[in-house]
């Protein structure tokens, strides 16, 4: 592989600040890369929407008003952007810097980034953090993934099968900082359940399970839809649920570690869900409706089980021989594939090829 130090320019997701939550997973997954890459000697940079905080990645902050989540609006919608779009104003950062950076890395699940590649002459990377939702994105990244090829990079298979471009599209998985998640081997009678609150993640499947099996569940994550919220609240009065809050990645896996297992009931296909490695780095296994990127990460009956998709009742029964999973055995899957050594490797690999360097 070619040891050229890079100079990479990310430009963040424009839903939310870097440290929020409201961007998801894709929020850690900058983090993280940003973080290896730069240990490797790499010059980063990350572009975000001002009041981000991103450790010790310098962060240049753009003014601007905040995108609307894909996820909440209809297939067919048009683009919508804000007069002072965030969005808009990151982009036009970047188009005047670009060229003191080798590549501009895209992390916006946007329709604007993919229609302005053409024209930048730096390349730009593309990595998209979700499945299929928007007819207009889904165009203009099939017209990159012609056009430039290779430069399209994804989670899972499960997430690139939701595109037309399916096979144009570079697997490029998560990866975690895993000394910041510690073993744990004897949980206390608790269940975990982490993401952000909203529809499509099917937290009322795991409040209701957790009411079956007679078993605490532990909430934790931003609070992005609270009618949402207040209507599962409602409909399972009983349940032993806690909202905790949204935790630092310390303050969670200190919660998660402690419990009997990671419930996951995505209704949407998940393209990765960050959430299921850090709860194996934990040791903590994880019990996941089989769709999405969770049931390409869960190995079932090893590390978890994987049960049928919005079935409350196969939740419960996996929860019932959850002590027949070996908590080092997820320990040792987060170890041998969800390092950020590992994530490092995949991504030099992915922008060498972009320039052409290997
Ligand atoms: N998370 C967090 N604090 C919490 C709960 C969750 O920081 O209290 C983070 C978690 O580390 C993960 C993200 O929220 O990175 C959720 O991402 P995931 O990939 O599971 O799903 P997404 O939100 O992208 O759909």
């Amino acid at each position: 592989m070619s040891d050229r130090k890079l100079k990479l320019l990310f430009l963040s997701t424009s839903v939310g600040q870097l440290g929020s939550g409201l961007g998801g997973g894709v929020e850690l997954t900058v983090l993280n890369i940003a973080k290896e890459l730069y240990r490797r000697g790499h010059q980063i940079a990350v572009v975000a929407p001002a009041g981000s905080v991103l450790e010790s990645i310098p962060v240049i902050e753009i003014d601007g008003d905040l995108q609307i989540t894909a996820q909440t609006q209809d297939y067919a919608a048009p683009i919508i952007m804000p007069p002072n779009s965030v969005l808009g104003n990151m982009w036009e950062y970047a188009r005047k810097v670009q060229a003191e950076w080798d590549i501009i890395v895209n992390f916006a699940y946007d329709w604007l980034p993919f229609y302005l590649t053409p024209f930048f002459n730096t390349p730009i990377a593309h990595f998209i953090s979700m499945g299929s939702l928007s007819a207009s994105l889904d165009r203009a990244a099939g017209q990159i993934a012609d056009r430039f090829p290779g430069t399209i990079g994804v989670y899972t298979a499960s997430q690139a099968a939701t595109f037309a471009f399916a096979s144009e599209c570079q697997l490029l998985g998560s990866g975690i900082d895993l000394s910041l998640y510690q073993f744990c081997s004897k949980p206390d009678r608790k269940l975990a359940w982490l993401g952000r609150i909203a529809p499509e993640k099917g937290l009322e499947d795991a409040a209701a399970a957790a009411k079956i099996a007679g078993i605490p569940l532990k909430i934790m994550g931003k609070m992005q839809d609270e009618n949402y919220w207040q209507k599962i609240c409602a409909g399972c009065p009983d349940a032993p649920v806690e909202y905790l809050g949204f935790l630092t990645t310390t303050a969670m896996q200190e919660q998660v570690r402690e419990c009997l297992a990671l419930l996951m009931t995505p209704r949407w296909v998940e393209a990765f869900g960050n959430v299921a490695i850090e709860a194996l780095a934990c040791g903590v296994p994880v019990i996941s409706y089989r769709r999405g990127g969770p049931a390409e990460i869960v190995r079932d009956g090893e590390t978890g089980f994987l049960v049928e998709p919005d079935s409350v009742d196969e939740l419960v029964g996996a929860i019932e021989k959850i002590d027949r999973i070996d908590r080092f055995a997820c320990r040792r899957q987060a170890e041998l594939e969800y390092s950020l050594a590992a994530l490092g490797d995949r991504f030099e690999r992915w922008f060498n090829s972009i320039l052409k360097l290997s």
